[in-house]
């Protein structure tokens, strides 16, 4: 059995829901268009090891095993998924990986939150001129991450991007990435934002964001600011592939197809 389909129910045992700040929009005052970010790696860079620790000290005090990420490749992976391989690779057994966890990414979470440093000099290049023009030009943002909730938006609020964003699919909440997408998707159209002319683009900086994209029929937008270079990026043909958001533009978002 594939350990993600074990991850599927996350969002039912966790009980959480998208901390969506709530804003509305007038679809008569903004041009036709969603665009989703990834946060490590795309927005956000060299956050530290506290995430890391988040997910271990949650193991530790929640099973009482000793797990490590290294020999994990973390990026692109949602955390319920980085957790499952962890507990593996210490030996534990399915029944109480899938037991343990709910308790797991609640302590996860909580650890993280009090501890999160301030990530305002973290942002990757180009970030912030970016989602300020993308705000004034009055196109809805929205986060798709591996990243747990809370996690998530700490993530962006210690780096003082969170009031870009109005919407969120996070990791807890699906057994993949294009899952997640999907489910960012569903909430943009309850909310009005979505037509069949809508452009919608998925910007990310590991091939996983490429293929969420490409499994829902959106724009792939790859840059790498992250791990994955030039060359595994360019394998996986993203619609765009820049070096960093600082030559992305709004009019770009806007003049696809
Ligand atoms: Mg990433």
């Amino acid at each position: 059995m594939d350990h993600t389909s074990r991850v599927g129910c996350l969002s039912a045992w966790v009980g959480e829901k998208p901390l969506s700040p709530g804003w509305t929009v007038n679809p008569a005052q903004h041009p036709n268009a969603l665009v989703l970010f990834d946060i490590d790696g795309t927005l956000i860079r060299r956050a530290g090891p506290h995430h890391r620790l988040a997910l271990i000290h949650a193991i530790r005090r929640v099973t009482r095993l000793e797990t490590t990420t290294d020999h994990i490749p973390l990026h692109g992976m949602l955390d319920p998924e980085i957790l499952t391989r962890m507990m593996r690779n210490a030996g534990a057994g399915e029944t109480l990986i899938r037991r343990a966890m709910p308790d797991i990414i609640r302590y996860a979470q909580h650890w993280y939150v009090r501890g999160c440093p301030d990530l305002t000099r973290k942002t990757c290049p180009g970030v912030r001129r970016l989602l300020s023009r993308l705000e004034a030009a009055g196109i809805p943002l929205g986060l798709v991450t591996g990243n747990v909730t809370r996690i998530g938006w700490k993530k962006l609020e210690r780096a003082g991007l969170k009031g870009y964003f109005r919407l969120g699919a996070f990791g807890e909440m699906a057994r993949d990435r294009a899952g997640l997408v999907r489910l960012a998707l569903r909430d943009a159209r309850a909310r009005g934002w979505l037509d069949r002319s809508t452009r919608v683009s998925l910007i990310g900086d590991t091939p996983a964001d490429v293929q969420a994209a490409r499994a829902n029929s959106i724009r792939a937008i790859a840059v790498y600011t992250g791990i994955s270079t030039q060359e595994e990026l360019a394998g996986c043909h993203p619609d765009l592939l820049l070096p960093d958001l600082r030559r992305l533009t709004p009019a770009m978002l806007l003049q696809f197809r």
